[in-house]
């Protein structure tokens, strides 16, 4: 059965935020010192998230991408991926993670029947490490990127590229990713909830970034997607060798109108767009023993009057920054930031 929301958009794509907690603190994700943190009490168990991703997948949805916050700071998480890659139905489990525990994870990970592995990787300089993330843990970030590499043979890269602060090292990660058979994917800076220093003029648009790979590599052909991957966020490119990168024009040339993905929260919020600034409470009904029926028609319900189309409207609203006033709206709910609902 094939749902469908007001635009005619399938539930396909879920991201799974497993915990609001990380263990960086990147500039452009969670530049504050405090952050109100989800109640314990209120963070799903294994065992509710599962029975969950079991309404989701009777409605259509066929991916599921574990997140965060830093999904790998959960305890335990090869037990959920266990109970999910168990799942008639659940085509592609992938996860996000900022690899600074993948090392020691990645063997259980993949008996646990993980598919696959993005690392998020937004410079190779230790120092600018330091600086974006505020942490020294470049070299963690290394051995979880060998360590995917090793058992899975290939994984994904994702750079948050910002004016003045990583723009001048796209080609040194391209070429970085050929070493650990990452394809790249380079994401336009958002101005989502978290984003408190977002600004039009650090966003180096897709077309920017094309032009200095060019310089670089000469001629850079798209990849034309196949049928069914147009859901795709990230548009491919092959250098002339064959090298396959990606770039996500989140901010200058937004998806909305293919986008099939939700994303639950660690407390069982379900957000229908990375902009939405209300979810529906999931975890309440299932608490008080709500049938799978019952769940079944809120989620249906939800998606049949979605008519988000968020990074579109922000576009629309130009230069000027007024389009939620997410950091205020960010004090009185966490939920908002995107380290809860999951990128
Ligand atoms: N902690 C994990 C990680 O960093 O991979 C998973 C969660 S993180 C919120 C997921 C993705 O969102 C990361 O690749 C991160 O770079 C991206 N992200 C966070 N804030 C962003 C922003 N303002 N603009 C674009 N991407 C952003
Ligand atoms: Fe950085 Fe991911 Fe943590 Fe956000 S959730 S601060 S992007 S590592
Ligand atoms: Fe989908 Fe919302 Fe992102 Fe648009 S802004 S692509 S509707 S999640």
């Amino acid at each position: 059965m094939v749902l469908r929301d007001t635009f005619a958009r399938p539930l396909r794509n879920l991201r799974l935020s497993v915990t609001d907690r990380c263990n960086l603190r990147c500039e452009y994700c969670m530049p504050e010192d405090d952050y109100v943190w989800l109640p314990r009490e209120d963070v799903l168990h294994f065992e509710e998230t599962s029975a969950l991703v079991d309404v989701f997948l009777s409605l259509g949805v066929d991916k599921v991408r574990l997140t965060g916050g830093e999904p790998l700071l959960r305890r335990d998480v090869p037990a959920l991926v266990r109970m999910l890659s168990a799942k008639q139905g659940l085509k592609d489990l992938a996860l996000t993670t900022n690899g600074v525990l993948l090392a020691d994870q990645i063997d259980a990970l993949k008996a646990a029947g993980l598919g696959r592995i993005t690392v998020s990787l937004d410079t190779l300089r230790p120092d600018r490490f330091r600086t974006l993330t505020r942490f020294d843990q470049l070299e963690a970030v290394h051995a979880g990127i060998a360590s995917a590499h090793r058992v899975y043979g290939t994984l994904k890269l994702d750079t948050v590229v910002i004016r003045g602060v990583n723009d001048d090292e796209l080609v040194d990660l391209i070429e970085y990713g050929r070493t650990v058979n990452g394809e790249v994917r380079f994401i336009e800076y958002m101005d989502v909830g978290g984003a408190s220093r977002w600004s039009p003029d650090r966003v180096v648009s897709r077309r920017e970034m094309l032009e200095v790979l060019t310089r670089r590599y000469g001629p850079i052909a798209p990849i034309v997607p196949g049928t069914n991957v147009s859901s795709a966020p990230a548009k491919q490119f092959s250098l002339s060798d064959g090298t396959v990168f990606g770039i996500i024009a989140s901010t200058t040339e937004p998806f909305c109108r293919s986008c099939d993905r939700s994303r639950l929260t660690a407390d069982g919020m379900w957000y229908l767009c990375l902009y939405a600034t209300r979810g529906l409470d999931l975890r309440a009904p299932l608490r008080q023993g709500a049938s799978v029926d019952a769940l079944k028609d809120l989620v249906s319900g939800g998606w049949a009057a979605r008519d988000d189309r968020g990074a579109e409207a922000r576009l629309a609203l130009g230069p000027q920054r007024a389009f939620v006033p997410v950091q205020d709206l960010l004090r009185k709910d966490p939920h908002l930031e995107m380290h809860t609902r999951g990128g």
